[in-house]
């Protein structure tokens, strides 16, 4: 079989080892090795930094094929993908902030990281009255209904082997944000099968985004991949490497004098 993978970094800053480590693992499996920039908060993301990202994989000889996707460039596309989850009649719009959202979630009961719900249960004249008035509102997904209409769904994972998805643990996600009209999931869904991505391969931060990401492939009817999570790496502090540590960029280690060979050796030895 022949493996297309895909690297997907949001340039919202310098790669570090974790990410040195997720594109090596990637370039090493995949017959065909793509890389994708996951740039849609135009606030966070910074064309330097998209253009660092690619300096830094070619420096470690980490050479794509083909050429770069930018997700700002094709939003029309996710669009089309939106309104036909609004055909379904599974999407509403979401007018509540973050401070309400907040406020929902500290109550006794509701879920500290789910969304409690509220504009789910908004009569239809409210809803279409803020509309009108031009209320700023997000997508989110129905995702209670959207279990029910596809029933039981599963992905295969290397490392845990057929799992079935649990897409409600994450709530009723935002498929269009206030600020742009797409969002992370559905973009990520909508390009791995753009791109023909036979295997996702990426930290086993994201395998709790799969159990959506699994419902929305199966609502859009796309393909699902199989899916690679791999560990983190960590630093001497015992925590996951993030964007913050800025001593641990490649660029930081690249200055001080370190080897691409050497850095793939670390990697190997990770
Ligand atoms: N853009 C995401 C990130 O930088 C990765 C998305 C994915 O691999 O699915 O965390």
């Amino acid at each position: 079989m022949t493996i297309i993978s895909r690297f997907a970094p949001s340039p919202t800053g310098l790669l570090h080892m974790g990410h040195a480590y997720s594109a090596w693992l990637g370039r090493q499996r995949a017959d065909t090795w793509l890389v994708r920039m996951e740039d849609i908060d135009t606030i966070r993301c910074k064309p330097e930094f998209a253009v660092g990202i690619q300096e830094d994989l070619a420096w470690l000889g980490l050479n794509w094929d083909g050429h770069i996707l930018f997700q700002t460039r094709h939003l029309n596309q996710y669009n089309q993908a939106l309104t036909s989850l609004q055909a379904q009649g599974l999407l509403y719009p979401c007018f509540c902030t973050r401070a309400e959202i907040a406020k929902a979630q500290s109550a006794p009961h509701a879920h500290e990281n789910i969304y409690p719900g509220t504009c789910r249960a908004l009569p239809l004249a409210i809803r279409t009255q803020r509309m009108e008035a031009g209320h700023p509102y997000a997508l989110r997904l129905d995702t209670k209904r959207a279990c029910h209409s596809v029933g039981p769904l599963r992905f295969f994972d290397e490392a845990l082997g057929w799992v079935m998805a649990e897409p409600w643990r994450l709530g009723d996600i935002v498929l269009a944000r206030k600020d742009v009209p797409t969002s992370y999931h559905l973009c990520v869904v909508h390009d791995d099968s753009l791109q023909g991505v036979t295997h996702v391969i990426r930290g086993e931060d994201l395998r709790e985004a799969t159990h959506i990401q699994v419902l929305l492939q199966a609502l859009l009817g796309y393909e699902t991949p199989v899916y690679v999570h791999h560990k983190l790496l960590l630093g001497a502090d015992g925590k996951r490497l993030a964007k913050r540590d800025k001593a641990l960029t490649l660029q930081a280690l690249r200055v001080s004098g370190l080897s691409p060979d050497k850095i793939i050796e670390r990697l190997r030895q990770a």
